[in-house]
């Protein structure tokens, strides 16, 4: 993974002249004066960890794997957010963990655990880095140091029970790794979020992330059906069975904790059979309206196609590389729908025909193969953009469908608002039968703090969020970055709740201090 940007760096991509010319001419995006430093001239503060307690953390792991080589920790900082990247590009390392260290077992994680609460050191448990809310960026003030528990050398696949179909895992295995795992048996996990090159399984279930797959086998929290968790206070181990009666289901806590309760040190997921077959395609709707009345119709009435996105009008323009793509129309919006597995054939051609009916116009394989081609290929793409000047960065959130429009416009009004004229681009990237996620991709020139002028896009658009009815996030999870929207949904009741669960798992709060869980004292309205 490239320390300042995202991925393999033979992977880079390089813009094509007519995007560097639609980024001058209609965006005013200039090159900036300053290109991003080198690795060695990123700043550091100096390690803050008193020797004893590096030695005592080195007695649990063996000092191999505990590092705090310059390298290390610059790779530890943050994660890959865009303020993320344009910080590390410039230098800005004050994040940094003071040593990283990597658990071998789930008893190594409970020990360092236990050291780290008696010498009050911080740590931010550290998959594979890829958080966009500031997952990774705790705060340290009233620590001895802070940490980076890397979970890569937990990365085995424990067992698989082909009966249940349900597979062990460890946190750390990075999402290509587990399907090599399961391809070997004829199995898939059926999750493939954008950041599927990196991100792990224990970073999936603490963020409670979705993938592009997502209606047909379900966001990652619907693939849990067992965790294993090490926290301060002991292990928790739930999920003895499916689905249970016994009491709220703790699994859910879990869920979405984001390192701040405790580490996810084994998961069980569900798993299913690797489909025979995968067929995507293309659909074209005069409009993005339209569109998304086809998706709730399938959403609603099935059979629901396991990818289904739809771009709106902006984004659909963009992305097509030919002109006459659309077909007959030329304008509109395009929809991708995917079928993989049992009866994919049948499902498509009911599907179809909702599809027609509710006016969409096929357009055949080839814009379906062109995504799937290209499904991982866009944050190569940001860091093109960055170097050339643009500042572009995601967003996402979710609604009912009866509130979908209004949290469209407010959105966009709000990003208008804050950044002149951006390209503001979005598409519909998961259905449930009641609501759908909107996912904005947002283009502009970047102003001389360019992490300033993102910050006053975001705080705008997060407002308009919650002011027009929206979650604050469908899947990228709550950081620091949204975690006064997330107490705003929860009220002064629910953020209480989950300062007492911190409390009682966390008494030292010394797992990620200040991601998710506001600090107490601070619940709206307490
Ligand atoms: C280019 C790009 C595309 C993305 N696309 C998607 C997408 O399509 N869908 C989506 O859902 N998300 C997406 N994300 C966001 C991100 O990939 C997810 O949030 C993912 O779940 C993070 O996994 P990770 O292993 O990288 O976790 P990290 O980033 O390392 O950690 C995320 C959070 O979980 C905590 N954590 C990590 N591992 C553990 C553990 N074992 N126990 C307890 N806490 C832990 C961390 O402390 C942190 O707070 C994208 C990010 C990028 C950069």
């Amino acid at each position: 993974m490239l320390w300042s940007g995202w991925g393999d760096p033979a992977k880079a991509r390089e813009l094509p002249e007519q995007v560097r010319r639609l980024l001058r001419d209609f965006l005013g995006v200039r090159a900036p004066d300053t290109p991003a430093v080198a690795l060695e001239s990123v700043r550091l503060p100096p390690v803050a960890l008193p020797e004893p307690l590096l030695g005592a953390l080195a007695e649990v792991v063996g000092s191999a794997h505990v590092l705090t080589s310059h390298e290390a920790r610059v790779r530890h900082t943050r994660g890959k957010s865009t303020p993320d990247l344009l910080r590390i590009r410039v230098g800005d390392g004050s994040d940094a963990p003071d040593a990283v260290v990597l658990p071998g077992s789930h008893e190594e994680v409970a020990e360092l655990l236990r050291v780290c609460t008696a010498g009050r050191v911080a740590v931010v448990p550290f998959g594979g880095g890829t958080s966009v809310v500031g997952g990774l960026a705790a705060a340290r003030s009233g620590f001895a140091g802070l940490i980076a528990l890397d979970l890569g050398r937990l990365d085995r696949l424990r067992s698989v029970d082909m009966e249940s179909l349900v597979a062990t895992f460890e946190p750390g295995v990075r999402a290509p790794e587990a399907e090599r795992l399961l391809a070997a048996r004829g199995l898939t996990l059926g999750h493939f979020p954008q950041s599927f090159e990196y991100a792990t399984l224990g970073g999936f279930a603490a963020a409670r992330s979705s993938g592009q797959a997502s209606a047909g086998y379900g966001r990652f929290d619907d693939m849990v059906v067992g965790l294993t968790v090490a926290t301060p206070s002991g292990t928790l181990d739930l999920g003895r069975a499916p689905k249970s009666a016994a009491g709220p289901d703790l699994r859910q806590l879990v869920l979405g904790s984001e390192g701040a309760f405790g580490v996810i040190t084994s998961l069980r997921l569900r798993v299913r059979r690797a489909p025979a077959e995968r067929r995507y395609e293309g659909w074209r709707f005069g409009t993005f309206a339209e569109g998304s009345a086809a998706m709730r119709a399938l959403a609603q009435e099935g059979p629901l196609p396991t990818v289904l996105r739809l771009s709106d009008e902006t984004e659909t323009m963009i992305g097509l590389a030919k002109p006459d793509a659309l077909g007959s129309g030329g304008s509109g919006c395009l929809l991708i729908a995917g079928y993989e597995g049992t009866f994919a054939a049948e499902r498509q051609a009911a599907a179809s025909a909702v599809l027609e009916r509710t006016g969409g116009e096929p357009l055949g394989a080839e814009p379906g193969q062109a995504w799937e081609h290209g499904r991982f290929s866009a944050p190569y793409l940001r860091d093109s953009l960055l170097a050339a000047g643009a500042t572009v960065e995601t967003l996402e959130t979710a609604g009912f469908w009866a509130n979908l429009p209004r949290l469209y416009d407010a959105v966009r009004l709000a990003l208008a608002g804050a950044l002149g004229s951006p390209l503001v681009m979005c598409h519909i990237s998961h259905v449930y039968e009641t609501g759908a996620s909107l996912y904005f991709t947002v283009v502009t020139a970047q102003e001389g703090d360019p992490v300033a002028q993102w910050e006053r896009a975001k705080a705008a658009a997060s407002a308009a969020i919650v002011e027009a009815g929206g979650t604050i996030t469908h899947h990228h999870g709550v950081g620091r970055d949204h975690r006064d929207a997330y107490a705003a949904e929860l009220g002064p009741v629910g953020v209480g709740v989950l300062q007492a669960v911190k409390a009682r798992l966390d008494p030292a709060g010394i797992l990620n201090p200040g991601v998710l869980v506001p600090p107490d004292g601070t619940a709206p309205g307490a």
